[in-house]
């Protein structure tokens, strides 16, 4: 029978998943994709209706049928109890940090997270009151040593932002609960494709859907995907905070979730590729990508993680004159922030905020987002930044 959920079966694989979260075609006369609902005003039928708050819809920021649809692709996709949507990853960084955190609290985060995140902690939640200490991935085992009375929230992300290291996310989330803190993963990298960190014990997974769900540079949308115990207050302060993300943004990163499995699993496959054949380049000093076993994380992410997808780092054996004349003599690889879209990107990583998960020694780290062009192309454009770079 079709009903009208539309919903794919328990235990479908990740791509049906994809293909069928939060679709409810028969919601609308059978039409596969819901409409974008451009909205604030919603009409009511009498006032009855209108105090009993008996009515699904009730005001454009509350949601339409067109963020219920993403937020319910991706509440299934990362087994959530809800999910929010945000007009940008950032600011899904930020909601619920100002969620849980009130002044006096102390809250860790790894100290390789997103710089953007680090600018937020140390700036606005700082100038709340609230205590911020940044730990070592490597010291994830040894987070008990590191919990306060005070302590109310862990922030992670793995691998970390343009180094890649793992950490233990199963093992930081459980000392956080059981130190009374909640857990955050900022989970952008992997996607909920290739980890789903509340089945691991986070309470809340924050996406970059600007990334690959989006996947065609043309969108910013962030989202937080909540376990059942912190649902509501996720919600409540989106609500008092008055961010919800626009329809027509929605609706592109709703498409794009729809093919994200198989551009991720080119993405991935050309990023391996290129990131085996510059572990053996004699200008390359070390590559930093999970997915190779000479990695420091390796073991961690594969006893984590389902697949890799196409972002890492190399240090350039040289120095930053020559990082620049690399970068400078690309010319498929383009010289741009973000990434997860369908062209390769460049940049030089500055890493001069880390305290303790320091840059790598041996040169200056280069990050690439690896695009789905063809993987000779994109080869022979790093050859020639290497010849450059000479
Ligand atoms: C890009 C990114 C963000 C922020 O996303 P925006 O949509 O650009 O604000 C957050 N976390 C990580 C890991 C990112 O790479």
């Amino acid at each position: 029978m079709h009903d009208s959920e539309n919903a794919p079966p328990r235990g479908a694989g990740a791509n049906t998943r994809l293909a069928h979260a939060g679709n409810k075609p028969l919601n609308y006369h059978g039409f596969v994709n819901p409409p974008v609902v451009h909205a604030s005003t919603v009409l009511y039928p009498d006032i009855a209706t209108m105090k009993s708050h008996s009515q699904k819809y009730r005001y454009g920021l509350w949601g339409t049928p067109t963020t219920d649809a993403l937020e319910e692709a991706l509440t299934e996709l990362e087994n959530a109890a809800g999910t929010i949507l945000l007009p940008s990853g950032l600011a899904a960084v930020s909601v619920p940090l100002l969620a849980f955190l009130s002044a006096g609290d102390h809250c860790l985060i790894v100290d390789s997270v997103y710089g953007p995140t680090r600018r937020f902690a140390d700036t606005v939640l700082k100038r709340m009151g609230v205590a911020v200490e940044y730990f070592h991935p490597r010291q994830a085992p040894d987070l008990a040593g590191l919990m306060r009375p005070q302590t109310k929230v862990v922030f992670l992300e793995a691998p970390g932002s343009n180094t890649f290291e793992m950490l233990d996310v199963a093992a930081a989330a459980s000392i956080a609960r059981a130190g009374g803190a909640l857990s955050m993963i900022d989970n952008t990298w992997a996607t909920p494709l290739l980890f789903r960190p509340l089945d691991q014990g986070v309470d809340l997974s924050i996406h970059a859907l600007t990334k690959y769900p989006g996947g065609h540079s043309d969108v910013m949308l962030g989202s937080v995907s909540a376990n059942a115990r912190t649902y509501a207050r996720l919600r409540e302060t989106q609500m008092v905070l008055g961010v919800n993300a626009s329809p027509d943004d929605t609706y592109l990163v709703l498409r794009g979730l729809r093919t994200m499995g198989v551009r991720l699993a080119r993405h991935a496959d050309t990023a391996l590729n290129l990131a085996t054949w510059l572990d053996g380049h004699p200008q390359v000093a070390k590559v930093l990508h999970p997915a190779l076993p000479s990695f420091e994380g390796h073991e961690l992410w594969k006893r984590q993680m389902s697949g890799a997808s196409g972002l890492f780092s190399f240090v350039l054996r040289g120095s930053e004159a020559e990082a620049a004349a690399f970068l400078d003599a690309l010319s498929i690889f383009g010289l741009g922030y973000s990434w997860g879209g369908f062209e390769s990107l460049a940049i030089l990583v500055d890493l001069s905020d880390r305290v303790l998960a320091t840059a790598p020694s041996g040169g200056p780290v280069i990050r690439l987002q690896i695009g789905l062009e063809d993987l000779a192309d994109l080869r022979a454009d790093l050859e020639k930044g290497f010849l450059a770079a000479k």
